[in-house]
């Protein structure tokens, strides 16, 4: 996978999180304080446009640069936490022209790793955490497996669905949800909503670009 590649994920993911706006921030209505879709649009809007203007030659580049972007464009705790989620996937993928599937899996378990450094959310108090920590589970399993690509992607975009659909039932204990305390429970967290699409993006256009 290339910069294309990842150029390609990012643009996917765009369009999916402008499409979902609305549904995104009427999760966060529920929860918190009905900005989320309103946040990430604004933005994967700017981190097109950055992508457009810088040259990112390598997939580390382009994950970095979308990271940054997120950072200084959105609001709110998901912007740092994404801004972070990207700039230590890019960062473990570094400057290499092509990251193979053991490469993403590394990169995907950095970003991990600097969301519940930066959140100190655990798995379980309904997060964002809570799609990614599982999805990066299950990349790694199918990895272990031997799986293609595609199939291993795959796994890792429906372990984060099931992981969002599981917030549903979990009362927050991190952000904004938290204080609403137990009538938090009963609704998608939106967080970990947005990472399940960002991360069915990933598997769509690895279904589309490096074919069964
Ligand atoms: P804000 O809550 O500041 O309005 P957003 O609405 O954009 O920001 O994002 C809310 C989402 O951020 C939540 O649904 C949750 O998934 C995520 N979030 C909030 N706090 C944390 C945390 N400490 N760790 C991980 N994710 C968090
Ligand atoms: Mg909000």
């Amino acid at each position: 996978m290339d910069a294309e590649f990842f150029r390609a994920w990012l643009t996917e993911a765009a369009s999916v999180v402008e499409s979902q706006r609305d549904h995104l921030t009427q999760l966060d209505a529920a929860i918190g304080d009905a900005d989320h879709g309103i946040n990430l649009a604004r933005g994967f809007s700017a981190v097109m446009a950055a992508l457009d203007q810088a040259s990112t030659p390598s997939p580390g580049s382009v994950l970095t640069l979308a990271g940054t972007t997120l950072i200084s464009k959105v609001g709110g705790a998901s912007g740092p936490l994404y801004g972070m989620a990207f700039r230590q996937a890019g960062k473990a993928l570094g400057s290499a022209e092509v990251a193979d599937l053991a490469a993403l899996a590394g990169a995907l378990e950095a970003a991990l790793a600097g969301v519940q450094k930066l959140g100190a959310a655990r798995e379980g108090e309904k997060t964002m955490v809570d799609a990614l920590a599982p999805a990066v589970g299950a990349l790694d399993k199918a990895l272990a497996e031997g799986a293609r690509a595609e199939a291993a992607l795959s796994a890792l975009a429906s372990a984060a669905a099931a992981g969002a659909q599981a917030t549903v039932s979990m009362q927050a204990l991190k952000g904004r949800a938290s204080y609403l305390g137990p009538r938090s429970v009963g609704h998608e967290d939106p967080g970990a909503a947005s990472t399940a699409l960002i991360l069915r993006a990933l598997a769509d256009v690895a279904g589309r670009e490096l074919g069964p």
